[in-house]
């Protein structure tokens, strides 16, 4: 008898389109709405403002698919699916397999959240995030 690999369908991360963040989407949102400029959005006139991602400080919009914020959510979402936990569970898997440049084990592991979600620290993790991701794809496929 023959098994087939089902690869599981991951969907798109949730993003926000009121104040820029992922994991939820704008019907549900409590957070001050922001605007692609990363300041508060000037009652629907157009933003002249150069982006500015809420997420990770650089200059793209906070949809930008290089965005390491957007890869992060990538992974969590990979995660999520795979291993069939919650989005909570699943970003703090993620977090914890991502090792933080200029950190020891240690440090980052008292408060991995806190390291992992500045904006400064998730623009390095780019490499280890894809390693992460493809780690944890490749335990799933042996299971
Ligand atoms: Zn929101
Ligand atoms: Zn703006
Ligand atoms: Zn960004």
């Amino acid at each position: 008898m023959y098994r087939l690999q089902v690869r599981p369908y991951i969907p798109s991360p949730l993003y926000c389109v009121r104040c820029q963040l992922f994991g939820h989407i704008a019907l549900k949102c409590t957070r001050e709405p922001k605007c692609v400029c990363g300041k508060t959005p000037q009652g629907g006139k157009p933003c002249e403002t150069p982006y500015k991602c809420v997420n990770c400080e650089d200059t793209h919009s906070a949809r930008d698919p290089k965005c390491s914020k957007y890869l992060q959510e990538v992974a969590i979402q990979k995660v999520k699916i795979t291993e069939k936990l919650s989005y909570a569970e699943a970003k703090r898997k993620v977090i914890i397999n991502t090792p933080i440049p200029g950190l020891s084990y240690a440090q980052s592991m008292q408060s991995p959240t806190k390291w992992a979600m500045k904006p400064r620290i998730i623009k390095e993790l780019i490499p280890q995030l894809t390693q992460v991701v493809n780690q944890i794809m490749k335990e799933f496929v042996n299971k």
